[in-house]
């Protein structure tokens, strides 16, 4: 090592010294922070006086390099991602994004105490599923309402309370298997219940159902079949046959509705799909839906129905074991507050957003978004293409929607590793490779992206100059 180098690393002071004068500048920080920030701090500045980065040091550097490491988020594990995939609810990249205007209600929630089994009122203990009652109620027309962690407990607690050691019929056409761990004779299994399967893969008759019903009957089950569809040769009662039949036999019907739908969506081209308050007006006793799908909430599990049946879910201990905490309930509760208004709904839950995203939008952006790379870097060629994005999220298994795509490619990497060096960048981009081009799909990247997905590819161009 030559001199000059050990006389510079002579210089930096010790570390007791540089704690006791970091503490006083940065009073609200504990000791403990501030110690592992100084020891980061000097650990990078030796590492870059021994690789000549560094030829002289300044009180000032050392403070400078200090404040980075505060002020540094840390790495962590779960981190945000951009999704260029253009499938909008993607199970592995988290299904829905929250709206911006739930942040604040969360924010609120969070960081103070709240009153979330406390009756304000009457000064005693209160119940964290009164929150959602009444916005929930005015919404869908239910008598009642229960949310528990996910779809899956939501199904499994109402089949329980329904039709424990009874039989549950259900159509052999709808025996489905949803994301891998959640198959519906494995749930019925777990519930209590007996599976009784009537009718065919593609044919169940409201005849198949009316013969299987007998006095061991707890229910009938009618599961939307979300991820897969049925096509050619099929048929299935209507609800209202169902609903007519359940009532006349005095045994509830429930409905596995899987997604959250309010709203119609026909309208952005995709297909008919039973929404929440018909499913209830055409009869079902008990409906349940996913938070994190169509709905653009938490992941949540929501039960609405008959009174009667939901107070004795709420009388199951195994809710003790299901239930949602505060966050996911302010969540919720804000997310539904959006669903009062059409609009207001559509323009602010981004699951809905990207639906309703219309193809002019999305050729705008990714206009917007070529021009960007054309201009600020070289050796990336961006391309406008006609992509299709799907909904995903076992919604809408079928249906592929019209969408704008950048294909992007480059001078110094093949197809493949551009797709990897994207994904490991520091803020991975998940984009999809499809007939030799890689794309990264407008209809699901925000605008606010943009800039993002920029500096990787400046960072990448700068690897390779
Ligand atoms: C998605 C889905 C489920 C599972 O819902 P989770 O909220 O993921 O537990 C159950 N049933 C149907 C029909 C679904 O589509």
């Amino acid at each position: 090592m030559n001199e000059n180098k050990q006389n510079l690393l002579k210089t930096l002071p010790q570390i007791d010294k540089l704690v006791k004068e970091t503490s006083l500048r940065y009073q609200e920080i504990s000791v403990l922070e501030i110690k592992q920030a100084c020891q980061q701090a000097l650990s990078s500045i030796r590492q870059e006086i021994l690789s000549d980065q560094l030829t002289s040091v300044t009180v000032s550097d050392i403070f400078e390099k200090i404040n980075t490491c505060l002020t540094t988020e840390p790495d962590y594990h779960l981190t945000s991602v951009i999704n260029a995939t253009g499938t909008i609810l993607h199970t592995n990249l988290g299904r829905s994004l929250l709206s911006k205007k739930v942040r604040n209600h969360l924010n609120d929630v969070a960081y103070h105490y709240c009153n979330l089994e406390y009756d304000v009122n009457e000064g005693k203990r209160g119940s964290r599923y009164q929150h959602l009652t009444e916005i929930v109620k005015d919404l869908t027309g239910a008598e009642d309402v229960l949310v528990v962690n996910n779809n899956a407990a939501a199904i499994m607690l109402a089949l329980r309370a329904i039709a424990n050691d009874k039989e549950i019929i259900v159509s052999r056409g709808e025996l489905v298997e949803i994301g891998g761990s959640f198959r519906i004779p494995e749930v019925i299994k777990l519930s209590g219940g007996t599976l009784v399967e009537v009718g065919t893969t593609n044919k169940t008759h409201l005849t198949d159902y009316k013969q299987a019903i007998t006095e061991n009957t707890g229910a009938l089950l009618k599961v939307h079949t979300s991820n897969y569809r049925l096509i050619g040769f099929t048929e299935q009662p209507s609800l209202e046959e169902m609903a007519s039949l359940a009532k006349q036999k005095q045994l509830p019907l429930v409905n596995d509705l899987g997604s959250g739908l309010f709203f119609d969506l026909q309208k952005f081209g995709l297909p008919y799909e039973p929404i929440i308050q018909e499913a209830l007006s055409k009869g079902c006793d008990i409906v349940t839906f996913s938070g994190d799908k169509l709905l653009g909430g938490p992941q949540a599990g929501i039960i609405v129905g008959k009174r009667e049946w939901i107070e004795k879910m709420r009388q199951d201990q195994l809710l003790r074991a299901l239930r949602v905490d505060k966050l996911t309930l302010a969540a919720l509760e804000a997310t539904f507050m959006l669903y009062q208004n059409k609009e207001q709904a559509f323009a602010n839950i981004p699951t809905l957003k990207m639906i309703s995203k219309d193809l002019t939008i999305c050729h705008e952006e990714a206009s917007q978004l070529k021009k960007a790379i054309d201009d600020k870097t070289i050796g990336f060629r961006a391309q406008i293409v006609p992509s299709k994005s799907n909904i995903g999220g076992g919604s809408f298994p079928e249906e592929e929607m019209n969408s704008v795509a950048i294909s992007l490619s480059s001078d110094n990497y093949s197809l493949i590793e551009l797709e990897e060096k994207l994904r490991k960048g520091s803020i991975p981009i998940i984009s999809r490779i499809y007939q030799n081009q890689l794309l990264l799909d407008c209809r699901t990247i925000d605008p606010s992206e943009h800039q993002l997905i920029l500096n990787e590819l400046i960072t990448l161009q700068g690897a390779n100059e």
